[in-house]
């Protein structure tokens, strides 16, 4: 197992992130995570992040009775603070906060976060005073490191993985979305600042592990006997700067292909790396048409969300993920959808990328619609 300093604690390279837990109905498979904790544990894996909210609020305490079984200094626990649901300031902090030590059954918590920043909670963080609350846990040793996870753009990471309590910070960082969020810029702004990162979503949510066959040629002619994902969590943990990934794993297999990859880990060569931003642009190849949200377009005189629905057009046949389209489709209300054009083309004189709207939105159409039957 590879590990890094981080923080000054010596972390396995790998962590494992149990929002994504087995489920059996709406109760976790508690034998198979068992299961695939042990796995981990085992093959080094010393780090474990959870949330509040995780599996509808069932990780935290899930993790508590895991963990609880084990001595204390053999692994390193992360959770989150969610500010989205503090009311009222401290005394909602502390409730929330005293909630997950009991449920997690530990007197302090290693790697603590607000969870999920923005412009917005950084806001409100600084208006109920969180960081100072933060502060006063570290005093008490109820938390031993403090850091946030993040979720808006680099301009907005810039400005606060600068203030002087960050420790680390925790970013969605994969091969596609080095142009996205904090992306490339932050990952260096943050080592060039001495501040670990953690990279959450690795393989984007599953959709790296899923490429259609011609999409990941260059991995299959290189490597053939590498999985789609480890390509996605090795870049990840090659990338200078990071000091820990997290993946979220739902079965055994997941587990032992992440291990596979961990375990006599070796960063990815120049030629590996090639490879990568093939596939990248393979996948941005596959890109129906080229609207970028700008919404100029908006509104349609009859509801229909015209950057909605080429969103998932896009994403479709970029990931091949029909499951995801036809649950991002079928979201929609009816009036929104591209079968509800009514081809006035008012539209296309306000779009600047010159799209031919209504024969896309129709192409977009049938292909959407007949995910639904
Ligand atoms: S062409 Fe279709 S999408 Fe465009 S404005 Fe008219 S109805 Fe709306
Ligand atoms: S104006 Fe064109 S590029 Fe902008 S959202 Fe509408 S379709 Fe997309």
């Amino acid at each position: 197992m590879l590990y890094n300093e981080m923080c000054g604690e010596k972390v396995s390279a790998l962590g494992f992130g149990c929002m994504r837990l087995p489920m059996k109905g709406e109760e976790i498979d508690a034998e198979l995570a068992t299961l695939m904790l042990d796995e981990a544990r085992d093959a080094g894996v010393n780090y474990f992040d959870t949330a509040y909210f995780y599996l509808g609020a069932r990780s935290e305490p899930f993790m508590g009775d895991y963990l609880s079984r084990l001595p204390r200094d053999s692994y390193y626990v992360a959770t989150k603070m969610p500010l989205w649901s503090v009311n009222e300031g401290e005394k909602d902090l502390n409730k929330i906060f005293n909630d997950q030590l009991k449920k997690l059954k530990t007197d302090y918590i290693d790697f603590y976060l607000l969870h999920s920043m923005s412009q917005g909670t950084f806001d409100k963080a600084k208006e109920i005073g969180a960081v100072e609350w933060l502060l006063k846990q570290k005093k008490k040793g109820r938390v031993r490191h403090i850091g946030f996870s993040f979720h808006d753009s680099y301009e907005v990471f810039e400005k606060h993985v600068t203030e002087d309590w960050v420790e680390f910070c925790q970013l969605q960082y994969n091969y596609m979305d080095i142009d996205e969020q904090a992306g490339d810029k932050g990952v260096d702004l943050a080592k060039s600042l001495n501040i670990p990162v953690i990279v959450m979503e690795p393989v984007k949510g599953g959709t790296l592990a899923n490429l259609p066959d011609d999409i990941v040629e260059p991995f299959k002619r290189l490597r053939p006997d590498w999985s789609v994902a480890s390509w996605a969590i090795r870049f990840a943990i090659s990338r200078s700067g990071v000091k820990h990934t997290l993946s979220g794993m739902s079965t055994l297999e997941q587990v032992r292909d992440n291990l596979g990859t961990v375990i006599d880990f070796k960063p990815l060569t120049e030629e590996e790396l090639d490879a990568v931003w093939q596939v990248r642009q393979n996948i941005l190849n596959s890109v129906k048409n080229g609207c970028t949200d700008c919404r100029y377009c908006m509104p349609c005189p009859f509801g229909v969300n015209i950057p909605g629905n080429f969103s998932i057009w896009n994403t479709y046949h970029m990931y091949g993920d029909k499951g995801a389209a036809r649950w991002r489709y079928g979201r929609m209300k009816e009036e929104e959808r591209a079968s509800n054009c009514r081809k006035c083309g008012k539209c296309e004189e306000l779009c600047p990328q010159k799209i031919k709207i209504r024969d896309d939105l129709a192409a977009a159409s049938a292909e959407l619609e007949a995910l639904l039957k």
